[in-house]
């Protein structure tokens, strides 16, 4: 696939031995264009951008640590820049509205390049708002889970396995998938987020979101228990 590199310096050395395993998904409500000068101004970065007509732009070497990700957990890992590749879709709505399907398109060639080169593990395919609950609201309630993870790009879950989890402790669950539990309203809400979209409110502002990720009184409804439920059955068996 074609990939317009406009390296940035914004990046380091992985440390001796982390070998990536994380491929973590991103959006901005910035263009893309917009969206590099934000990162020079910010000395950020991410590996890869895609903008909304499917262009992809590279920003850092895969082989280098790009600074996307911040302060961040996912199933015993910390700090994932160090383990993971991150790709950011520029969204003029931060993710709240459907995505371009050329956008899209891209990614799942991206994706699938990226997963199949490292043998990431589809349990490792995770949003910014997963690793990162209590800060991050990216990349968003309409970002289309379901449908890539029937493309192979991360994991869905299947109803029938509610029925074989004999637990109902939504920090327990929480916790099987990877999610940390400090702040169990963040964590659900960022389970919501990625797996019930339909539970989450739009917020047509923007800069309102960003400074306000999740409800902080959130709890899950006992209806999508079932979903959690299911879920981690799925990820606990993907190991
Ligand atoms: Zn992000």
């Amino acid at each position: 696939m074609k990939v317009i590199r406009e390296f940035l310096p914004y990046f380091d050395e992985r440390p001796h031995g982390a070998k990536v395993r994380a491929l973590v998904l991103h959006c901005s409500a910035h263009s893309a264009a917009d969206m590099i000068e934000v990162l020079r101004e910010r000395e950020l970065s991410s590996h890869y951008i895609i903008d909304t007509d499917g262009k992809v732009l590279q920003l850092v070497s895969e082989k280098k640590r790009a600074w996307h990700a911040g302060q961040s957990k996912w199933r015993g890992m910390k700090m994932l820049n160090q383990y993971s590749v991150g790709i950011e879709l520029s969204s003029p709505t931060l993710g709240q509205q459907k995505y371009a399907d050329l956008q899209i398109k891209s990614l799942i060639k991206l994706s699938r390049q990226i997963i199949n080169h490292y043998q990431i593990p589809a349990v490792n395919v995770v949003a910014h708002s997963d690793i990162a609950p209590t800060r991050k609201p990216d990349p968003g309630l309409a970002f289309p889970w379901q449908y890539l993870a029937s493309k192979g790009i991360g994991l869905w879950y299947d109803a029938n396995d509610a029925a074989k989890v004999a637990t109902n402790d939504v920090e327990e669950l929480l916790r099987i998938i990877g999610y940390e539990v400090n702040d169990l309203a963040a964590a659900s809400y960022a389970f919501c987020r990625h797996f019930v979209p339909q539970s989450v409110a739009t917020d047509n502002d923007v800069n309102h979101l960003i400074d306000n990720v999740f409800p902080p009184d959130f709890v899950l409804p006992k209806a999508y228990l079932p979903v959690l439920q299911a879920c981690a059955y799925k990820y606990s068996r993907l190991l």
